[in-house]
């Protein structure tokens, strides 16, 4: 006899998920190939930026003194100039934006403002204030002051901050090696012809798709008839090879449904099974010691929700990201919605600055609505009606 199972709560779910996220392990990698990874350690500048005084315009840079309007030209310094220049008295340089400023100059006057005759220029003296238009050294950070720390996400801006300061490596937490089981008899790959019987294999592509997304680059993907000493061994092997593992279909309670008993064959530590929540009802979480295993059932709408609502956020997770598990907004609906109370909905829903539309065709085999969907809504548990104007959790897809 099957001892029935108590469900758990969608906010008990996360917690336990929470409660057994260990970040990965860090590594070194060129700063061109960090993008999305977090920083483990905090990031010094390795030079003063800029580095020399430089010019912030194109005009001329002056040693002002008051009175005098009246300036030569001697110089010509454009950006990359490598010489150092002096200005004598009444000198100017005619200089360009980023280009180094004479040793003694206390202005640059943009070229607009002046007026040349052969090789003198002359200019208005109440537009002149000293130090202008002259972009002084350190001025955006000095040689080892910190300029990004520990937990940073790096983004591509971040990547151009610490390129500026000539940082060429970064310290950052490990992503994980993924590994994507996909089980079932009845799957074909869509460059094939379907037989009667036959559906197409959408999860392979969804699942592969974001975990792309997420930047984790390590994805292998096996496909397995339901078996269970072919599901046990295909466990097996993936586990091996892998740092997450990520299974769809073959977890339910049907006699065909492998999953669970070859997980446990394999000495995969349950967390969870089963939750209170539509779709995605028999999810199971699990462990092999530092190895996470999530069990999405098989269709496919249920695995893009429990992909976007568990395994993204455990991913992001271990690999160092802060507050993943939290929605992106709360926002008021745009139309009214009903369901029963007992389980947590997660419906697809197109959302804006102003609000968010809950989809058609929320079943669970139904991919249509992603077309144009760009988030999960979350409907608590014991919710029933939804007016216009309800605030609802949004929690964005990729
Ligand atoms: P299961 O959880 O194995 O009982 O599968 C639930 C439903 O999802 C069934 O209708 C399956 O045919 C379907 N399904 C399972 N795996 C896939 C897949 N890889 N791609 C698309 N549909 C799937
Ligand atoms: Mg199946």
């Amino acid at each position: 006899m099957q001892l029935e199972v108590r469900m758990i709560s969608v906010s008990e779910t996360i917690e336990i998920i929470k409660a057994n996220i260990e970040t990965l392990c860090v590594e070194k990698r060129p700063l061109i190939d960090a993008l999305g990874h977090v920083l483990s350690a905090d990031v010094l500048a390795k030079v003063n930026v800029p580095s020399f005084d430089n010019s912030a315009m194109d005009g001329y840079a002056i040693c002002f003194e008051n009175g005098n309007n009246e300036y030569q030209v001697a110089h010509q310094i454009q950006a990359g100039d490598t010489n150092s220049y002096y200005l004598k008295a009444n000198e100017a340089a005619r200089i360009y934006t980023g280009a180094p400023v004479p040793s003694n100059a206390n202005a640059v006057i943009q070229q607009e403002l002046v007026s040349t005759s052969e090789s003198l220029i002359s200019f208005d003296p109440e537009k002149i204030t000293l130090g202008m238009n002259i972009r002084t050294t350190g001025s955006q950070c000095v040689q080892n002051q910190l300029i990004a720390s520990k937990g940073v996400l790096i983004n591509s801006a971040i990547l151009g901050l610490l390129a500026s300061a000539g940082v060429f490596e970064v310290e950052v937490f490990k992503k994980p090696v993924v590994s994507v089981i996909i089980t079932g008899n009845e799957l074909q790959k869509p460059n094939y012809e379907l037989e009667f019987g036959q559906i197409y294999n959408s999860n392979e592509f969804a699942l592969v798709g974001l975990l792309k997304s997420l930047g984790i680059t390590q994805i292998k993907t096996y496909q397995v008839i339901d078996e269970l000493t072919e599901v046990e061994k295909t466990i097996q092997t993936a586990l091996g090879e892998s740092d997450f593992l990520i299974l769809t279909g073959g977890v339910s309670v049907g006699d065909y449904d492998f999953v669970k008993l070859a997980l446990e064959r394999n000495q995969v530590n349950t967390l969870l099974y089963k939750i209170k929540q539509k779709p995605g009802k028999p999810l199971l979480v699990g462990k092999k010691k530092d190895k996470w295993v999530f069990a999405l059932p098989g269709n496919p709408a249920a695995v893009i929700t429990c992909f976007n609502q568990y395994v993204k956020p455990c991913l992001l997770a271990i690999s160092g990201y802060k507050k993943t598990f939290e929605p992106i907004a709360v926002l008021p609906l745009k139309n009214s919605f009903k369901k029963s109370a007992g389980l947590t909905f997660f419906v697809k829903g197109r959302f804006d600055y102003q609000g968010v539309e809950i989809l058609q065709g929320q079943e669970s085999f139904n991919l249509l609505s992603f077309n144009v969907a760009n988030c999960i809504v979350k409907i608590d548990e014991n919710t029933e009606t939804l007016e216009i104007g309800s605030l609802v959790e949004v929690y964005p897809l990729d």
